[in-house]
């Protein structure tokens, strides 16, 4: 019996096999395998997709989940781990779907990440923290990010923004559309930013993307279409798909593609 979960910066989704999935909310990882455990003795592998930085199946930190150096075996020593990034499990499960091995895919919801797969492989890095696009040097904000600096592009374009810039202006909005025109502006060119760095460096067939955000903002995937090349290497965006994921929940059946 296996058991996959995927633990986003709000919500907790797992499966059993192919049970239902199940979804919960602030939950912490330890007490919540505890109960599933025990209500299923039979578990023996259990599969993670983590919204945060992961080498060797440790959990080394998360900017969105408060969480450091947590290696679940030393917990649950009968049972084998196999934990990954959430972007490196979305990008497999999306070529997968795509059937490409030319593919990056930028996930934007509490945070936003990328994913890349190039000829094939999974790029992972040195530290496995390849693809940290939610973290590259954008515009200062007057609020720090969960990694500690001030100037992150996660702070302008993602689901969390939204929520930090409310509350530094004591305003009250929630979604993309409700954003003053100047932060809606740069949420925009934040996008823009982050697919052409990837688009440049990586020059995949397609880039696919996903997340809370463009679910509800689908609109997105148009604008970038019509404002990419302001912003990426010319040659690049020649046979360049960008499409929306069709996947519902890649993170999740990408972590099940992952062998022991
Ligand atoms: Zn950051």
């Amino acid at each position: 019996m296996n058991l996959y979960i995927d633990m986003g910066g709000t919500y907790t989704r797992y499966q059993i096999d192919n049970d239902n999935m199940v979804v919960v909310k602030d939950r912490d990882i330890i007490s919540l395998l505890s109960d599933i455990i025990k209500k299923y003795p039979q578990i023996k592998q259990v599969n993670i997709s983590f919204a945060g930085q992961v080498k060797d199946n440790i959990i080394l930190s998360a900017p969105n989940i408060n969480i450091k150096n947590l290696d679940l075996h030393s917990y649950f020593p009968n049972i084998k781990f196999r934990v990954e990034n959430d972007l490196n499990c979305a990008v497999l499960a999306e070529s997968n779907y795509w059937k490409s091995g030319d593919i990056v895919a930028l996930y934007i919801g509490t945070g936003i990440g990328a994913g890349v797969i190039s000829g094939g492989r999974l790029i992972n890095g040195f530290s496995n923290g390849a693809g940290e696009i939610g973290h590259i040097p954008f515009r200062q904000a007057p609020f720090l990010c969960g990694c500690g600096k001030d100037n992150c592009v996660e702070l302008f374009s993602s689901g969390s923004a939204i929520l930090k810039w409310a509350e530094y202006l004591n305003m009250d909005f929630k979604t993309l559309e409700e954003l003053p025109p100047n932060l809606y502006n740069q949420f925009l060119e934040g996008i823009l930013y982050s697919t052409s760095i990837l688009i440049t460096l990586f020059n995949p067939q397609i880039l696919v993307l996903g997340g809370g955000v463009i679910e509800k903002n689908s609109f997105l995937i148009d604008y970038i279409q019509d404002n990419i090349s302001q912003y990426a290497f010319g040659s690049n965006l020649k046979d360049l798909e960008i499409v929306q994921t069709k996947l519902d929940n890649a993170s999740l059946e990408g972590c099940k593609l992952f062998k022991k």
